[in-house]
């Protein structure tokens, strides 16, 4: 039986371990077969407080998970696949095990949205991507295609001219929505060049991307595009599939917590991107961790 049970291993997940393991409650972090969210496709993170030069994704993760494991959270790498929150102790099943506890925080974050055309999931991992970091040097001096108009679009693509020929931003309108730091630096880079007011409608080739279809929305005029890859950056959807006959969830998925990280459920307690459609930055997610696990340490106060 733990104190509290912490679902992902994302900065929301990981900041409540930090302090729920501190606060010597026994803490169990469910972290996913692949831990660290979504930072650990990430490059360099500039706007974290407290690293003047940036960091690394990947590193901050490392950072963060060393410094839970240092106030004794205990962690395990697998997949929640069911809960019980109608129950007391709580349940939560992962792997083969079920573990109980007497709280929960539900940090499991978001995932990334795809476009849902032709030929996107067969050619998944053979040109179609949605993380360049990963996979940019796959790409080098190749024409790669990246979708959205948001903040990751723009890294996707800045990531990508560091390998790529040509890099063409696809967006539905004719403005982006990423922050003006990340314009300014796109619009300089010569390698990435605009479709404005375009969607793609296919993906074509065999055993890799070979091309795309575009379509204008503004006149419905389609062209093929030859590129070697696409890359899909839309934006993302909370993680809560097991979580939706148990809690209440908004018409796009994300949890609602209410008074700040509770839920409907007594001892249930949420954190982070899958709870949050406005801000969904890093240290917003540990900012929310951090008020999940004292939200946790002050219930398990007033009902031990
Ligand atoms: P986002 O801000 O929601 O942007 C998604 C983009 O994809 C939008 O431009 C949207 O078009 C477009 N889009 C959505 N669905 C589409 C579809 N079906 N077909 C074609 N285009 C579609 O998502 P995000 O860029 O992943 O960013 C999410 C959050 O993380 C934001 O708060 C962002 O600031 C933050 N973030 C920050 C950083 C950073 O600070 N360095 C880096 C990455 C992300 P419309 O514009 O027309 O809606």
């Amino acid at each position: 039986m733990f104190d509290v049970i912490i679902l992902g291993s994302g900065p929301a997940g990981l900041t409540a371990a930090i302090y729920t393991g501190r606060a010597e409650l026994h803490t169990l972090l469910i972290a996913g077969t692949t831990w660290g969210g979504q930072l650990m496709l990430t490059r360099d993170v500039e706007n974290f407080p407290g690293f003047k030069e940036g960091i690394l994704g990947p590193d901050l993760m490392d950072n963060m998970w060393k410094q839970a494991a240092r106030f004794g959270a205990q962690m395990i790498y697998d997949d929640v696949t069911k809960v019980d929150f109608s129950t007391s102790p709580l349940k939560v099943k992962a792997g083969k095990t079920e573990y109980q506890a007497k709280s929960i925080v539900i940090a499991t974050g978001s995932s990334p949205k795809w476009l849902g055309v032709t030929g996107e999931e067969r050619l998944r991992g053979r040109g179609v991507s949605v993380c360049a970091v990963c996979d940019a040097p796959f790409f080098k001096e190749k024409k790669v295609m990246v979708v959205g108009g948001g903040d990751s679009a723009m890294e996707e693509a800045l990531a990508l001219s560091k390998f790529a020929r040509e890099i063409v931003v696809v967006h539905r309108r004719d403005e982006l929505r990423a922050s003006k730091t990340l314009q300014q630096r796109v619009f300089k880079d010569p390698k990435i060049k605009f479709r404005w007011n375009s969607v793609i409608r296919e993906i074509q080739g065999n055993d890799r991307v070979e091309g795309v279809i575009l379509q204008r929305v503004d006149t419905d005029e389609k062209s093929k595009v030859m590129c070697d890859a696409v890359f899909v950056a839309i934006g993302h959807k909370p993680n809560t599939e097991i979580f939706k006959t148990q809690l209440d969830l908004d018409d796009q998925g994300y949890i609602i917590a209410q008074a700040g990280t509770k839920t409907k459920v007594q001892g249930v307690f949420v954190a982070g991107d899958v709870a949050d459609r406005h801000y969904r930055q890093a240290i917003t997610a540990a900012g929310a961790g951090c008020k999940a696990a004292l939200d946790v340490e002050r219930y398990l106060i007033a009902s031990p």
